[in-house]
């Protein structure tokens, strides 16, 4: 498929290719909508095997964030950028710092953060040639590690699954299964432990485990064991797609609220299996989106307090959309794609008044 037939399948404004042979550079900005605001999504560095999957990933992710800004309430845009190269050998400040240029020369359009192998010091890199950052270190003008937002959010999409399944937000008593005791996972359990429910985990990382246990209590369960493990909530925290044929068969909690993007493995072939086994499923973009609502605060210049009480509103979009699937007999993943197309057209329509000055 062409390029064009591609962004205009998927809605994109604008693509764009940055070449800087002397940096090492092969990078694609994905602007798939500003109609909100600007294309805000992470910077991705991944060895692709070509450049087809580098563009398909970049448009898929673009798309993606537009979407989870919508739900969100926010007034940005989705967008994305993809580096092709191998983390452990191409990273350097000459690369972020040509990819910085790159982002400055679409003058706030796209603004860029961190994602899968860059890390708070690339985003530092990248801020010296362009304001059109997030993400940085808390010493660099940033707003740091967004995991507590994140985790936060989390916290409160499944209390409003407790409350649409068992009719009270309450979680005293209550059992969640996570699934990576990682960054997000951490903060999850410490919301959990601290408000009174009973924390089972699953790690591959001993030590993560360990830390884990030793500050908030819980069991652990090895491996393939998690997915039918006896508990209220399953919050998947690690990797994408362990949602799938093979684990929902297993799966005996009648929620799945976790952090892990893509947690589906299929969207449309594994939320249909959710649904006929009843399974309440927060949608992944949905209840993760306290990240971004933390880097929207940080470029309103808003205080790291103010973004913990935007991604309490989690609460209620996660509610919204659960009861808007049962009302329309339709997945939670499409009830929060149609919440975010409204509010797109409803905004754009807007801009169709002319405003002088
Ligand atoms: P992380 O790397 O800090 O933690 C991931 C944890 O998962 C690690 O402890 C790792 O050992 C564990 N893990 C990996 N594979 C596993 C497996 N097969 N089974 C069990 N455990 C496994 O990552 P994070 O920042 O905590 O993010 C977790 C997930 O949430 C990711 O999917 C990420 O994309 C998503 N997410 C994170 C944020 C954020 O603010 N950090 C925001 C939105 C979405």
């Amino acid at each position: 498929m062409s390029i064009f037939a591609e962004m205009a399948e998927l809605g994109h404004e604008q693509v764009v290719f940055c070449r800087d042979d002397e940096a090492g550079l092969r990078a694609i900005i994905g602007v798939h909508s500003t109609a909100l605001g600007p294309a805000l999504g992470g910077c991705r560095l991944y060895n692709y095997a070509n450049e087809a999957n580098a563009i398909r990933d970049v448009l898929r992710l673009s798309r993606g964030m537009t979407y989870k800004a919508a739900v969100a309430g926010l007034d940005l845009g989705g967008g994305k950028a993809v580096i092709i190269g191998d983390p452990a050998s191409v990273k350097s400040e000459h690369l972020f710092r040509a990819f910085g240029r790159f982002v400055e020369s679409l003058n706030g359009r796209y603004i860029t953060a961190e994602d899968m192998n860059t890390t708070v010091e690339d985003m530092n890199w990248i801020r010296r040639e362009t304001r059109h950052v997030t993400g940085a270190s808390t010493f660099s003008g940033g707003s740091g590690d967004p995991s507590p937002v994140t985790a936060y959010g989390v916290f409160q999409g499944i209390r409003a699954c407790l409350e649409v399944v068992y009719g009270s937000p309450d979680v005293v008593g209550k059992t969640v299964a996570i699934q990576g005791a990682g960054s997000v996972g951490y903060y999850l359990a410490k919301f959990l432990h601290e408000s009174g429910a009973k924390l089972i985990y699953s790690d591959i990382s001993d030590r993560r485990l360990e830390k884990v246990r030793s500050a908030f209590g819980g069991t652990v369960v090895d491996g393939d064991a998690y997915y039918g493990v006896e508990c209220d909530v399953l919050a998947p925290c690690a990797i994408g797609g362990v949602i799938n044929a093979a684990t929902i068969p297993q799966i005996r909690a009648p929620i799945i609220a976790g952090a892990a993007n893509n947690q589906l493995d299929d969207e449309r072939r594994d939320s249909a299996l959710l649904e006929k086994k009843g399974i309440v499923y927060a949608p992944d973009y949905v209840i993760n989106a306290g990240g971004l609502i933390n880097v929207a605060a940080e470029l309103k210049g808003l205080p790291a307090e103010k973004a913990m009480a935007d991604a309490a509103g989690i609460f209620d979009t996660v509610k919204r959309i659960v009861n808007l699937s049962r009302q329309r007999g339709i997945s939670s993943t499409a009830a929060g794609n149609a919440v975010a197309e409204e509010r797109i057209n409803n905004v754009s329509r807007l801009k169709r008044l002319h405003l002088p000055g």
